[in-house]
């Protein structure tokens, strides 16, 4: 079969692999969307390596149908549509028994260490299969809307963190995927208004289409526009969706007395940001981060694309036959579009 492959920094390409089949416990998924996101630029790029195994296919969003069941594997049938959840972690350690999976340090993650999405087929393994990653969704359900039940889950994870309340003013920095999704949370969850601020004008339509407000901040003072739209106050909330370490700073001086502030974006590593602490101190500020998902997360994720309730159809500009695949990463780099889909059947 056909694969994207990590033979090394900078190394990427689409070549054949042996097919696999699915061992006990194991199954095989038919992959029918793998949407690729801002790390798998990086990787491409030769940009980050560590955690990547050589000779891994790559891959982490992904959704199929199921191919193959293993022995002793129920619950499953061949044709099932199904979601995976990739961060596979090992459920034993400080992290996994106080709450906090999603940051499990013995963590396996699809596409980092198991063989990914960016492929004809995928094997799940036993051990994700017994915990639980592997989440079905109803048959009608888009197969590359379900693919960002992953990136859902980790917006999901943050905005349990940072939380929304009734009547809350939200600014939401950055509004690529990730910005547009916070952004769906935020207003779902009843804030009164959602600032979202990005200098890429289609990108502000699509945000102004799920009922947001936008500013381009290369023509307007984000801080200055915050203050007008609540009275002097500053926002409830303020989320940092792109990795540029400098819009944490800008955040923390946006949000009102108590307000809180989510570092969402990963920035690059070694990043430093030069913040004025005494925000944090005299104005009581909660600072957040964000890293991953639970599978809990994952789950909801699918339900909320199943029922409708996240509109992720709007973030799917492009889809991507399989042989095309860096092509598909290097255009999710350019930012024309918002969400692209590889899909192996195209
Ligand atoms: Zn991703
Ligand atoms: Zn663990």
């Amino acid at each position: 079969m056909r694969a994207l492959v990590f033979a090394g920094p900078g190394e990427v390409r689409v070549e054949e692999v042996p097919t696999p089949t699915a061992g006990a416990g194991e199954l095989l998924l038919d992959v029918g969307a793998n949407t690729v996101c801002g790390t798998d630029v990086r990787i491409i790029r030769g940009e980050k390596t560590a955690g990547i195994d050589r000779g891994v296919v790559l891959g982490h969003e992904v959704a199929g149908r199921i191919a193959e069941v293993g022995d002793g594997v129920e619950g499953f049938a061949v044709g099932d549509l199904v979601g995976l959840a990739p961060v596979v972690t090992c459920g034993t350690c400080h992290a996994c028994t106080r709450g906090m999976e999603q940051v499990c340090p013995n963590a396996s993650i699809v596409g980092y260490r198991i063989d990914g999405g960016l492929a004809e087929r995928m094997v799940v393994p036993a051990h994700a299969v017994a915990r639980g990653n592997v989440v079905k969704a109803p048959r009608e359900v888009p197969v590359e809307h379900l693919s960002l039940a992953e990136p859902l889950s980790c917006c999901l994870s943050a905005h349990r963190t940072y939380r929304v309340e009734l009547g809350d003013t939200v600014v939401i920095l950055g509004a690529g995927p990730i910005g547009l999704i916070h952004t769906q949370l935020a207003l779902r969850a009843g804030a009164r208004r959602v600032i979202v601020s990005d200098p890429s004008a289609p990108r502000r339509a699509v945000a102004e289409s799920f009922g947001a407000t936008t500013v381009d901040p290369t023509a307007t003072d984000l801080g200055e526009h915050v203050r007008d739209a609540t009275g002097g106050l500053g926002a409830d909330v303020a989320v940092v969706c792109i990795g540029m370490p400098r819009l944490l700073a800008d955040a923390l001086g946006i949000v009102r007395l108590g307000g809180r502030v989510n570092a969402f974006a990963g920035f690059p590593s070694g990043a430093t940001a030069e913040i004025d602490p005494n925000l944090i101190h005299y104005r009581e500020l909660t600072v957040t981060g964000a890293a991953n998902s639970r599978r809990s997360d994952y789950r909801d994720a699918v339900q909320l694309i199943a029922d409708g309730a996240i509109d992720v159809a709007r973030l799917v500009t492009h889809r991507f036959p399989l042989e095309q695949a860096v092509e598909a990463i290097e255009a999710s780099a350019s930012g024309d579009g918002i969400k692209i889909a590889v899909m192996p059947t195209l």
